[in-house]
């Protein structure tokens, strides 16, 4: 996770169709480019790949500013939840909205997304829980494809258990299996499944049982894991084969060691323990040094993390000891000359 390689004095080759055509110094590109008739434009700074964003919530109806509000004041997280604040608000709001509505919203924020650097968004579903509210919002991520950023949508349908479905969490879980997922299947909707595994909200059993479920439909898995008091979900999430654990502040001992022993990526979300006042951190460093791949998202959501920026999160990183190296999402090619521009070579077109 600490090797990061920078390019000083470099070039990026940009092929007509595009693609990138090469990348390392600027003279051994110089010749064969301006051989080939390539442009050369000269960029001053710091040249990266788009970042990927691996977590996010980003269609709703509103920020829940009455939370915010009551957090400034010390109430807990699970006490805004317990007074009908938190996810099940958003719920309400989304259930509200016109499919239109969430559109504008959400492309709004996507706007604002590219504009801090993310190409590539996950955006989840889980503020609609019933069948039609979901594919309401996974309909939205399907309308705003087809240009930047790119999208990846997950089917949260086990974000928490809806209020209509309080007396019996169970047949919840039945709607989940027996109707959401086979309708977000028959739509080609959603590429990833999760589910939100807490204390509180899902058991490990309950979470397992859908996860097994949606990877009979051919989705892959990610999990919200251990986030606040932890259960273990780190572990599930490696006995799924799930591509992430994601959250991971109350991580046990068993489940580092179940993530450095696997390919489940760890994607931690400093901004959310951040915003919801909370002093700990996901232990980041010690994931890494036991071998486990992390990489960091911002979780952006309309209650617990407002932030959109990546470059934010990997600054929050730092004193966090997430370390300042740690990948973002599959930034991997750095290209770099200091004190002076970085030089792209295209090929008869701007960047
Ligand atoms: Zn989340």
């Amino acid at each position: 996770m600490a090797e990061l390689e920078v390019l000083e004095d470099a070039a990026v080759w940009i092929a007509d169709d595009g693609w990138i055509h090469a990348v390392g110094p600027y003279q051994s590109l110089a010749r064969p480019a301006s051989g080939a008739g390539a442009q050369v434009v000269e960029v001053d700074g710091v040249l990266l790949p788009g970042f990927v964003d691996a977590h996010t919530h980003a269609v709703f109806g509103a920020p829940r500013l009455e939370d915010h509000e009551r957090r400034a004041r010390g109430v807990t997280y699970q006490e805004i939840a317990a007074a009908g604040g938190g996810i099940l608000s958003s719920v309400r709001e989304v259930r509200r909205k016109s499919a239109e509505e969430l559109r504008d919203l959400t492309a709004r924020r996507l706007h604002h997304l590219l504009r801090h650097g993310t190409t590539t968004v996950e955006i989840k579903s889980g503020y609609g829980l019933t069948v039609e509210d979901e594919l309401k919002q996974l309909d939205v991520i399907r309308s705003l494809r087809g240009r930047p950023p790119r999208l990846v949508a997950t089917f949260l349908g086990a974000h928490e258990v809806p209020e209509e479905h309080r007396p019996d969490p169970e047949g919840y879980i039945r709607l989940l299996l027996d109707e959401m997922l086979p309708a977000v299947t028959r739509h080609g909707l959603a590429r990833f499944c999760d589910a939100f595994c807490e204390p509180g909200v899902f058991s490990v059993d309950q979470t397992r049982r859908v996860l097994e479920a949606a990877r009979t439909y051919g989705m892959r898995l990610k999990l919200h894991a251990d986030e606040l008091d932890g259960s273990g979900g780190a572990e599930l999430a490696v006995a799924l084969g799930a591509i992430s654990a994601d959250h991971l502040a109350a991580i046990s001992e068993r489940g580092i060691a179940a993530l450095a022993g696997s390919e489940t990526v760890a994607v931690l979300l400093p901004g959310t323990m951040l915003f919801l006042g909370q002093r700990r951190q996901a232990p980041a460093r010690r994931l890494i040094d036991a071998g486990a791949a992390v990489a960091l998202a911002t979780d952006f959501n309309p209650g617990s993390s407002p932030g959109m920026s990546l470059p934010l999160m990997a600054m929050l990183g730092v004193p966090y000891r997430i370390g300042a190296r740690c990948r973002i999402g599959t930034a991997s090619i750095w290209c770099a000359r200091r004190g002076s521009a970085a030089r792209l070579v295209t090929s008869g077109r701007e960047p």
